[in-house]
């Protein structure tokens, strides 16, 4: 069974990307002192590897990834490693790594490799080593995907449609480093025998269009093609893409993986051309810095653990009056309250909203808006009940853990009731009850 419905059409919402997208991406000011969460990604934490007192560069190697799904965590800056401490991070409570900056720029990069005759199996060793996360939101190690051999791979889907609203990293990352886009993606091609590349993109990022279009010409890269899609919500989902760009539907349960198709965000393809290019780990990303109470939104190259109230200022501050912070999108990401936090690699958007006073839940009034509006057709306000009524075993039943978290349902609901809340609470009650 198909986990996308056929005829889901996605939501025409605002996409309030016009304070940043004609912005070029600014090179952040370098602090300091920068903070390295080991917990940067889905996963477990990296295991410290340094100690304070350690001299370290650009590069160097702070924390490891243990088997399993982990990522690599390198120094942004050269120095020293000044203190090794619990702190508070984007994802909770988490051993931080502090390295004071000499802004000597001393720089440490991967082994060498020889490019010309990489396999798949070098070539998700390299992405592993760099450190690379998916850089689309949800910060899953990369080179899991690309752990696939030749024969198991036919399609390579990249996407570039950003569809969570006031966010432009993808989109200027696509205008401004193109001609790196197209190059990886065409040896990625060659690597494992790819019959067709597409890069999937909504139709008014025409700027990024050219661009692309140009450097496929430039290079004449084959079987390169872009795949445009209409501007509705949520388009950049994994799943739910390749079946609008290849027809290929992805059932409950499965992985991009298992129908032969690689899939990047094009953020995380140019984090992938700095590692194999220029053998570069990730320790740096574009952020986008916005939302009606900043005072200048800007883009901005970011060195990962900067702390967001330098990004603020860097940025003009904060207006007057009650702000609500967001990591991310208004539609996926999460609200956050401590400022003194640093950036990591999953940060593609750091939000700034008036706070608006939490509107009061009313009585279902049995629309189905949440249901007909659902891309993977689950019932929202059921699974909610299920919810509140502690029934929790219901949770197979309802397929509650194939949710998206796409937000639709909360967003469309006249009676204004956090469904896709309940629906997280509602699963990971489920998961403790498993585990116990
Ligand atoms: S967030 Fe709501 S609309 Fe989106 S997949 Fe989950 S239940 Fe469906
Ligand atoms: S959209 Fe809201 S009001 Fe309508 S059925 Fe769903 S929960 Fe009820």
């Amino acid at each position: 069974m198909s986990l996308f419905r056929d005829d889901f059409k996605g939501l025409d919402i605002p996409n309030n990307k016009e304070a940043t997208k004609d912005k070029v991406v600014e090179i952040a000011n370098i602090p300091k002192r920068l903070y390295f969460p080991m917990s940067m990604h889905i996963g477990a934490p990296a295991n410290v590897v340094v100690k304070e007192g350690d001299a370290v560069k650009i590069g160097t190697l702070l924390g490891s990834s243990d088997e399993g799904i982990s990522t690599n965590i390198h120094s942004s800056v050269s120095r020293t490693v000044v203190k090794i401490e619990e702190d508070s991070s984007f994802r909770g409570e988490s051993e931080v790594v502090v390295v004071e900056n000499d802004y000597k720029e001393e720089k440490e990069y991967l082994k060498e490799f020889d490019i010309e005759n990489l396999t798949p199996e070098k070539f998700s060793s390299i992405i592993d080593e760099a450190g690379i996360t998916g850089k689309g939101g949800a910060g899953f190690p990369a080179s899991v995907k690309y752990k696939m051999g030749k024969e198991e791979t036919r399609f390579l889907v990249i996407n570039g449609s950003e569809c969570e609203p006031y966010s432009t990293t993808d989109y200027r990352c696509m205008i401004e480093y193109s001609e790196e886009i197209i190059k990886i993606i065409d040896l990625i091609a060659k690597i494992y025998t790819i019959e067709e590349s597409y890069i999937a993109i909504e139709d008014h990022m025409t700027e990024a269009i050219s661009c692309l279009d140009k450097e496929i010409k430039n290079q004449k890269a084959e079987n390169i093609y872009i795949h445009k899609l209409s501007s509705e919500y949520p388009q950049g989902h994994a799943g739910l893409q390749i079946q609008k760009v290849l027809g290929i539907e992805i059932e409950e349960g499965q992985r991009s993986g298992d129908v032969g198709i690689l899939q990047s965000n094009v953020s995380t393809i140019k984090a992938i051309h700095d590692a194999v290019f220029e053998r570069k780990s990730l320790i740096k990303r574009i952020i986008t810095v916005t939302g009606p109470m900043i005072n200048d939104p800007k883009n901005l190259m970011v060195r990962i653990g900067t702390l967001v109230e330098d990004l603020i200022e860097e940025c003009g501050g904060l207006k007057d009056g009650e702000i609500e912070m967001i990591n991310g999108g208004p539609m996926m990401g999460r609200a956050f309250e401590d400022k003194s936090i640093p950036v990591d690699k999953d940060t593609t958007t750091l939000l700034f909203l008036e706070k608006q006073e939490k509107k009061k839940e009313k009585n279902c009034i049995r629309c189905a808006r949440c249901v007909d509006n659902c891309p993977v057709a689950l019932q929202p306000i059921i699974i909610r009940n299920s919810f509140i009524n502690g029934r929790y075993d219901r949770v197979p039943e309802l397929r509650s853990e194939s949710c998206i978290s796409c937000g639709v349902c909360t967003y469309i609901c006249p009676a204004d009731i956090s469904l896709l809340e309940s629906i997280q609470a509602l699963n990971k009650k489920w998961k403790e009850m498993k585990n116990d």
